[in-house]
């Protein structure tokens, strides 16, 4: 296309215009807009798992991958098909509460406080003493116990969303997420959580969490990936009503939230007020899939070996309607990902430079839930895990602003971090650590499956330096478009960024499927331990 107007206008006699942005490009970003402008078209209805409109976007997907000349890797073709369980609150059934000083204080689901259908997969009436323990988390490599010296058996604990600062953001992600926190919370005899959401670090502002709170949440349908078993109950906390909490404690929210911000240790007691809590909730089964497909790597011995570009083609549907929307497009989120898998894949395809290993196109469904496409596909791999060498994961890398700082989560964690580093350098971009470690984005997306099975992986995006107009314009995208209607095709991308985008993905897909050496986990790095077997 490019080529083609070019000699339009030197027809024309304006050669001038026809400066070439960069010679060094494979892309323009036009043929990735035309498949964000597919997958997020109002009809796809925002591809919630489950759907039929995330069927048809993944016909689309199948489509063109067949056209690119893919061939399938999935169990049915192209599809790796993934059984579900939904769960959803029944509030008009359920309430909750806090008993302070013998009276009750009833709360209002979409004000105060909500059950996470998440963490909460069944039906539970109970009534419990509650205990504030900071954070929440108990870290060896660190000598953090914030359980220590408490007493929590049979009690529903209560932890601000966060970590202290003198913890490697990677590390305080791992022990973060779902399965690490409740491991620690259940030997302790824990029966339920209590979040409060951090008010320095809240993405989304709770009245846009609110209005979707009863949409419905999901797990994989296999006993085997539970990390929740004896977990009765979970409740997500406005920072806003929070004080209600402490109560007769002697302390108060807005000290533990001043401490929180600046994530300095929190202190860790018994609160006054119990919780009385009636959850009604019901469980549904449901089926969705992956999408895998490969090109074939040109050397005898390391075509066997699977470079794996990655992204989920799910979003969050239909929901509460914003502006009069109710389409959850998902343009950026994680439709940007999911075409830049295609655009790579027809890319490829079309300019054979010959790459030793062999490269894995997946398009994981079930993100948005909680990681679970890409949990079951790196737990159940259609090829070999050990002949996975590395994982580029792209979700949402945000071209909204020129592509000269780019974010290398996992940068400090592997090999695969320091070469995506060095081709980013190559082509004139800075590459740095995530510069808002409590955003915990490390653990937010589908690399950290394949992180869990000992995997190097990276995730990359368009980036900002801290106190620059940049970063109040990514702060504007996530308070306004993140989740939201919004983030829909009729909102301001910069295509050459994504172009310098793809390249360098590209490229460190070529690097990686064609250097001898797999990628290597740093000696120091945490996740090096899910790599010894
Ligand atoms: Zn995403």
């Amino acid at each position: 296309m490019r080529k083609s107007l070019c000699l339009l206008l030197l027809l024309a006699v304006v050669p001038a215009v026809c400066v070439p942005q960069s010679p060094t490009l494979s892309f323009d970003g036009n043929s990735w807009w035309a498949h964000v402008r597919f997958l997020a078209d109002d009809s796809l209805e925002g591809r919630d798992t489950g759907s039929e409109g995330l069927r048809k976007a993944q016909a689309y997907a199948v489509d063109q991958l067949q056209k690119a000349g893919l061939q399938p890797l999935g169990t049915k073709g192209f599809h790796q098909p993934v059984r579900f369980r939904q769960y959803e609150v029944d509030e008009s059934k359920s309430s909750l509460a806090l008993l302070i000083a013998g009276e009750t204080k009833s709360l209002s689901f979409a004000d105060d406080a909500f059950f996470s259908a998440r963490a909460t997969h069944e039906s539970a009436q109970l009534a419990a003493p509650l205990v504030f323990i900071g954070f929440g988390l108990k870290i060896p490599e660190k000598n953090l116990d914030e359980l220590a010296g408490l007493d929590l058996r049979g009690k529903v604990v209560v932890y601000l969303a966060g970590s202290p600062s003198d913890i490697p953001t990677a590390l305080a992600s791992h022990y973060q997420s779902v399965g690490e926190r409740w491991k620690t919370l259940r030997a302790a005899g824990v029966i339920g959580v209590i979040t409060i959401m951090n008010p320095a670090s809240m993405d989304i502002p709770w009245s846009r969490i609110s209005v979707n709170r009863n949409h419905p949440s999901m797990d994989l349908a296999d006993p085997e990936f539970n990390e929740t078993q004896g977990l009765q109950l979970g409740v997500i906390f406005n920072p806003a009503s929070a004080e209600l909490l402490f109560t007769g404690s002697g302390h108060t929210f807005a000290e533990i939230a001043a401490l929180g911000k600046d994530r300095k240790p929190l202190p860790h007691f018994p609160l006054a007020a119990a919780l009385k809590a009636d959850a009604v909730i019901r469980s549904t089964a449901l089926e969705s899939s992956n999408l895998v497909a490969v090109l074939p790597g040109t050397d005898p011995a390391l075509k066997n070996e699977f470079v794996v570009l990655s992204a989920h083609i799910d979003h969050v549907g239909i929901g509460a309607p914003i502006n009069g929307d109710r389409i959850y497009n998902g343009a950026m989120d994680d439709g940007s990902g999911s075409a830049l898998v295609l655009d790579m894949a027809a890319n490829m395809k079309a300019h054979p430079e010959g790459h030793k290993r062999s490269l894995l196109f997946l398009l994981v469904t079930a993100e948005e839930k909680g990681l679970l496409g890409s949990r079951f596909f790196a737990a159940h791999p259609t090829v070999p895990l050990k002949s996975i060498v590395a994982d580029i994961n792209v979700d949402m890398f945000l071209p909204i602003v020129p592509l000269k700082v780019l974010k290398i989560e996992g940068i400090e964690e592997s090999d695969l971090g320091s070469r995506a580093a060095s081709i980013a350098q190559d082509l004139g971009v800075r590459p740095i650590p995530d510069p808002e470690p409590l955003r915990n984005a490390f653990i937010r997306s589908d690399q950290y499956s394949f992180i869990k099975q000992g995997v190097p992986a990276v995730k990359m995006d368009v980036g900002f330096e801290l106190g620059t107009p940049e970063q109040k314009i990514f702060k504007d995208w996530l308070t306004n478009r993140y989740h939201a209607p919004s983030d829909d095709v009729n909102q301001p991308v910069d295509l050459q960024a994504t172009a310098l985008y793809e390249e360098i993905t590209r490229r460190l897909l070529l690097d990686t499927a064609n250097t001898v050496a797999r990628p290597r986990w740093k000696p120091d790095s945490f996740f090096r331990r899910y790599a010894s077997q």
